[in-house]
């Protein structure tokens, strides 16, 4: 039984169509969905232009986030060297920590295999829900270590 992408219904009475997807990595795509329901639909269709408009943005986003690990860390190691009392890696990690977790909750985008697994609906909350997680053990952590 095949089961609906926006609330992970499993039902035998789905409605198929096509959504043009744009993606800076795969280019634009014709994708074929099934909904349950005309909601269902018009949710999923809201959520893939959604998508479209700021996948881009998420994942420059998500690079500069990234990058900025490795930067706080040297910027740690240099102060360090310095004897300087200001914790200026200290605040880069926080502010690569800010920057992902609004990104998150912003652009809860979901690896396509998540969305396969549970629906697009439980997806952006799993997203939400991980990125809070992750930002509060990275927190401690650093917190920790200070
Ligand atoms: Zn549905």
């Amino acid at each position: 039984m095949e089961k609906c992408i926006w609330c992970n219904k499993k039902t035998d009475n789905l409605m198929t169509f096509t959504e043009t997807m744009k993606n800076i990595l795969t280019g634009t795509t014709q994708e074929t969905f099934n909904c349950c329901s005309d909601e269902c639909i018009d949710k999923t269709r809201a959520f893939c232009h959604y998508a479209n408009r700021n996948l881009s943005k998420f994942l420059i986003g998500f690079a500069i986030s990234v990058a900025l690990v490795p930067v706080a860390l040297f910027v740690t190691a240099f102060m360090e060297q310095m004897n300087s009392p200001y914790p200026v890696g200290f605040a880069i990690s926080v502010i690569g920590g800010l920057l992902m977790l609004f990104l998150f909750i912003l652009y809860p985008f979901a690896t396509p295999q998540t969305v396969m697994l549970i629906g697009i609906k439980k997806s952006i909350i799993a997203v939400r829900v991980m990125i809070f997680i992750i930002f509060a053990v990275i927190l401690f952590s650093v917190i920790n270590e200070m």
